[in-house]
């Protein structure tokens, strides 16, 4: 019994593998603009690679559809996921992707259940940022795609700004070869099987022989200018999804046996048995990028921000090992890495996450009931930055609970900010204790009429600190202080 639901809640929270892509062709892309051929044969693959070492950073926009209610879709990790994936496939062609700015969200119908490619049209051509590769993530079940991408200068969008890749949630798991694939087409590489699959005895179609001069009555090679225009990729005529190795036989015009490569990503073989780019698609690639004007030049325009890295784990502050924490008023914060401007926190009930969000600051309070009462709980934090978006988590720290959820007026009471001493002259200063490290904290100063005569924002860096009182007449005061949801108010006296 137990097993049988296991095995349902796993469906349940699998709905992406369970749909599978099986269901879906592999890609929408069509065949390659003729540009895109006169641009793949005008290359000169003789020249040597080996001293263009140079790693092009190539910005991306992370766009998410969900339907017009907020439903569906897709969390920020796991799309970081997808680019970290990126990267590692990529690396051997040099190219880098970073992720500029956080993951634009659009909830719309129109695009999260589109029937047929118009409304992916608008959305590219409303949503797309220019000079990045703007890649969508949306619900490609309806048009039955893993996804699909435009060759340079053949798609919606504009100057600089032209196409994007779209991506199905289905094919966007962490061992799915489609975006990689898209990512090859959107700079300017076909499939393996274009132009061949349609007819592989015509004599348009590539033939297996990479010998060009061959003996009447063989015909010669003609990989440079037929299939793909690559002569280090083989001639290939499957354009189904297709397992490796392939146990399909045809034959060339030659009369020789195709024996296309499945390792190749812009073939269709099983995402499992790709892995690789052939060289001469890695310089076609490199060479969209290679300069201003080259038909991807755009991309690197804007240098990559100078982002810091991060090869420690985050120092945790509190709550620390053992501690215990109110449920609905539990702060929780770190030590900041300079130059860091995203982190994520996760606590967890047993392994299961109750929460998981992102934050720009180094402290996070929890007001939800997320956190249940009396219980033992973990926690664990990880900095992220546009190139280091799949960055590990630091140890789980275990934290306990309170019985109870205060109500508001306890909650005050409990942790409450401390003040000190509360009888001084004006101009003197006086400590505020129990501050939260690295929080923003308002300190506001009223009259007893409740006329406001000083508000400000102090940065907070340690746990105690000063602060000058202004040189005010004597009399009774009261001084508000606000830090990380925490209000208090304490009276203080200026004599003479
Ligand atoms: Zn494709």
């Amino acid at each position: 019994m137990k097993q049988i639901i296991l095995l349902g809640l796993a469906i349940m929270l699998s709905p992406f593998f369970v749909q599978g892509q099986s269901f879906s062709e592999p890609c929408g892309t069509g065949l390659p603009p003729k540009a895109t051929m006169d641009y793949i044969r005008s290359l000169d693959y003789g020249v040597s690679q080996t001293e263009d070492t140079v790693i092009y950073n190539i910005p991306v926009t992370i766009h998410v559809i969900r339907s017009s209610n907020g439903g569906g879709g897709f969390n920020e990790t796991q799309a970081y996921l997808t680019i970290c994936d990126l990267n590692n496939r990529m690396a051997s062609a040099g190219m880098f992707f970073y992720v500029p700015e956080p993951v634009n969200y659009i909830n719309n119908d129109d695009y999260y259940a589109a029937t047929d490619y118009s409304p992916l049209f608008t959305m590219i051509d409303q949503n797309n940022v220019p000079r990045t590769v703007n890649i969508y993530y949306t619900n490609l079940a309806t048009l039955g795609l893993c996804g699909f991408a435009f060759y340079p200068n053949s798609g919606p969008g504009g100057f600089q700004n032209d196409g994007a890749v779209v991506m199905s949630f289905a094919c966007s798991q962490p061992t799915g070869t489609t975006l990689t694939h898209e990512i090859g087409h959107f700079f300017n590489l076909p499939h393996t099987f274009d132009f061949t699959s349609s007819d592989p005895i015509s004599t348009s179609a590539e033939r297996v022989t990479r010998n060009f001069t061959e003996v009447f009555p063989r015909l010669n090679a003609n990989c440079n200018m037929e299939g793909d225009g690559f002569c280090d990729t083989p001639a290939d005529f499957i354009d189904t999804r297709w397992s490796c190795p392939n146990g399909r036989v045809q034959l060339d015009l030659n009369g020789d046996r195709f024996r296309p490569d499945s390792s190749y990503y812009m073939s269709y073989s099983n995402d499992l048995c790709m892995s690789r780019f052939s060289a001469q698609q890695i310089t076609a690639m490199r060479n969209t990028l290679i300069n201003v004007n080259a038909s991807r030049g755009y991309l690197r325009i804007n240098p990559m921000p100078n982002y810091p890295v991060i090869s420690t784990a985050l120092t945790q502050l509190q709550p620390l090992a053992g501690d215990t924490v109110v449920p609905n008023q539990a702060v929780f914060s770190w030590q900041r890495i300079p130059g860091v401007t995203l982190y994520q926190i996760k606590i967890y009930l047993f392994n299961f996450a109750v929460v998981d969000t992102f934050t720009t600051d180094t402290f996070y309070v929890n007001r939800t009931r997320d956190i249940r009462p009396n219980r033992d709980h973990s926690w664990d934090v990880r900095a992220i930055t546009g190139a280091q978006l799949c960055t590990p988590f630091g140890p789980r720290i275990n934290f306990r609970s309170t019985n109870l959820a205060l109500s508001n007026s306890q909650l005050i009471a409990h942790n409450a900010i401390e003040v000190y001493p509360n009888q001084l002259r004006g101009g003197e200063s006086i400590y505020l204790d129990k501050l939260l490290l690295e929080a923003p904290l308002m300190l506001r100063l009223l009259d007893l009429q409740g006329r406001m005569l000083l508000a400000s924002q102090q940065e907070v860096t340690a746990e105690k600190q000063l602060f000058t009182m202004p040189s005010i007449p004597a009399g009774l005061y009261l001084l508000q202080i606000e830090q990380a949801g925490r209000q208090s108010f304490h009276k203080i006296m200026i004599t003479n």
